[in-house]
């Protein structure tokens, strides 16, 4: 270590004395633009090119000024901190970069004009059905773009897990399909540059934060889809990463400084022990390997406690948002990085949009885990998230258990029950996001044995239990796969998305008659759930199963849903007297699945294994 820290020294010393002769150039300024007038007046450059830090740095804008330089380890890097009066106007500038009285480097920047108020990003919330998609795998509606020059994997689509061509054209060419189906906000998997040499489809090793990947389209493609899907009233909500990055990103060979990334004596994986970070009993040697280990060989893990790369991250998630009218974040990984850096981006993010929303995935099984990274005032520790958002992963396990399992006091449909019954420790449960399957895990119809009626079930429980729910791209046409068969299978192309697919289930004749009885009943759910308050936002209330059958209502102002779910394996007579103290205000019944009417609120009959929902009127 000192040999080499003997070496460096020299180096910089060589550097220093040729520097009159040594060309100094910039080749990347991150932000490459930003805005006059918002909130936060500070912002952070990132100045990349060879030497630069050997030359001094001048603007001269009025209401810009550069209250700091930062110099880091590498000559080839300097971080300037301008501060942006409220009043500076939309405009462009140069940075100048002089060495005595001559300009060595000149870079223009511009500022633009904000086209929205801050206030009226108000993201998503329990009003919406979010769909989940993974770009690579949705539509491809580009073949051209499917081999980029300068982008290292190729496509084959007869590799499981390798890149098969969907892209943002495939995505703005079935938003009426999704509209269709009853979708109000669609999250993306993350769509920027993975120049990866394999595995780069999903794209969670990005290797360029402020660049869509060419295989995916432009950011003015990104940009167009944004608005498009505005006019036909979707959402977006955008795959963000700040735990790591891919391993290509372009300072790969000059880290800023070596604090850059967390460094090992050899390659160290993280433990994925979401939950050691806040474990009261958590070891030093379990927090740091989760925190600091490595998600993958090919995802470096970031130090956000250096200042700069903490800057680098939330800014880019400002940039995103301003730029595209971004509906929303769904941020990966949330426990990974530093807790302290996660709760100040939220921060700094609502105190540029203060009704903005962000998800984040927080994977773990148990409530208390999960309601910890909700904002609250109630952590032990006194952490506070300031998290809108996260992901219901209990329930998750639930809906797949409750159906599989036999009836007992605590197996099958109480799975569900019991889980329920712990909303107590979230500070607030309508601002969970409820799933069935995501791209990470087994697909839904796989897990429930490709049952239908099951199926059915589930999807009830999704579309009327309290939370935002979210809906993964194919299990609306019953697509199966299985995670231990390797990511690619769980994530496979959607049928018709591609010109030469010989089938194309995105349209009614293209499906079989079991994926159009499931597209119909997800697709009527989700339209319904659009138009009623009390599923939306109303109070819960359940009742203990009894016999395999639940039953929980939904009451909102004069507004009330029912939904009894029989779980068992046998016809049931149901009696509703047990419910009176909610009946007694309704007389009478409208089943939403079918065309049932209830004259009183007496019995019901109900079906083995079978869902009823029902609107409650005087
Ligand atoms: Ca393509």
């Amino acid at each position: 270590m000192k040999v080499i820290r003997f070496i460096f020294s020299s180096m910089l010393l060589v550097l220093s004395i040729t520097a009159f002769s040594q060309k100094i150039s910039i080749d990347r300024v991150d932000p490459p633009f930003w805005w006059a007038g918002m909130n936060n007046s500070q912002l952070q450059l990132m100045v990349h090119g060879e030497n630069i830090s050997l030359a001094k740095a001048i603007i001269d804008y009025e209401g810009v000024k550069l209250e700091r330089t930062i110099l880091v380890e590498s000559p080839n890097y300097v971080f300037l901190d301008l501060v942006i009066d409220n009043d500076a106007l939309a405009g462009n500038f140069d940075i100048k970069f002089v060495k005595g009285k001559k300009t060595v480097a000149t870079f223009n920047y511009e500022l633009k004009k904000r086209t929205k108020a801050p206030e009226s990003y108000t993201g998503f919330d329990n009003s919406d059905n979010i769909y989940l998609l993974m770009p690579d795998r949705f539509a491809n509606g580009n073949p051209d773009n499917d081999d980029m020059p300068g982008m290292l994997e190729k496509a084959d689509r007869n590799n499981p897990n390798g890149r098969h061509g969907g892209d943002i054209q495939g995505i703005e060419d079935k938003l009426d399909y999704l509209k269709d189906l009853g979708i109000t906000a669609i999250w993306i998997n993350p769509l920027l540059e993975n120049n990866m040499p394999a595995y780069s489809y999903h794209g969670y090793a990005m290797t360029d934060l402020y660049k869509v990947d060419p295989r995916f389209g432009t950011n003015e493609d990104y940009k167009n889809l944004v608005a498009k899907a505005h006019e036909k009233g979707l959402k977006i909500i955008q795959d963000m990463v700040f735990n790591h990055l891919g391993t290509n990103y372009f300072w790969k060979d000059d880290l800023p400084s070596q604090d850059w990334y967390h460094q090992w004596p050899e390659f160290t994986r993280s433990n994925y022990r979401g939950g050691a970070v806040n474990d009261p009993n958590a070891s030093e040697y379990d927090y740091n390997k989760m925190v600091k280990g490595w998600f993958d060989k090919t995802m470096a893990d970031l130090n956000q406690h250096n200042p700069l790369m903490a800057n680098y991250l939330i800014q880019n998630s400002i940039w995103w948002i301003e730029y595209l009218d971004l509906d929303g974040i769904r941020q990966d990984t949330y426990p990974y990085p530093y807790k302290d850096f996660m709760a100040t981006w939220m921060e700094t993010l609502l105190n540029e949009y203060p009704n903005y929303n962000v998800v984040g995935e927080v994977w773990l099984s148990y409530p208390q885990a999960v309601a910890y990274w909700l904002e609250n005032d109630n952590n032990k520790d006194g952490f506070h998230s300031h998290l809108t958002n996260v992901f219901d992963f209990p329930l998750m396990y639930a809906i797949t258990n409750s159906l599989n399992q036999d009836n007992g006091w605590s197996s099958g449909i109480a799975q569900l029950y019991e889980l329920l019954s712990q909303d107590y420790v979230y500070s607030d449960p309508n601002k969970l996001v409820l799933f069935a399957d995501n791209h990470d895990g087994d697909r839904l119809y796989s897990k429930l044995g490709e049952d239908l009626a099951k199926f059915k079930m589930a999807m009830t429980m999704l579309f009327t239990l309290r939370g935002i729910p979210q809906l993964y791209y194919g299990t609306e046409i019953l697509m199966t796969g299985y995670e231990h068969q390797g990511h690619g299978f769980i994530r496979e192309d959607f049928p018709g998305g591609w010109e030469d697919d010989t089938i194309d289930a995105f349209t009614s004749g293209g499906r079989t008659d079991e994926q159009n009885i499931a597209f119909n009943f997800v697709k009527h759910l989700m339209n319904w759930r659009k138009t009623n308050m009390a599923v939306q936002q109303g109070k819960l209330t359940h009742y203990i199963p009894e016999d395999g059958v639940y039953v929980y209502f939904r009451e909102y102002e004069d507004e009330c849903v029912m939904v009894i779910l029989n779980n068992s394996k046998e016809d049931k007579s149901l009696d509703l007297n047990r419910f009176a103290e909610i009946t007694k205000n309704y007389s009478k019944g409208k089943s939403v699945l079918d065309r049932t009417f209830l004259d009183n609120l007496e019995t019901v009959n109900i079906k083995a294994k079978t869902p009823m929902v029902f609107e409650l009127s005087k």
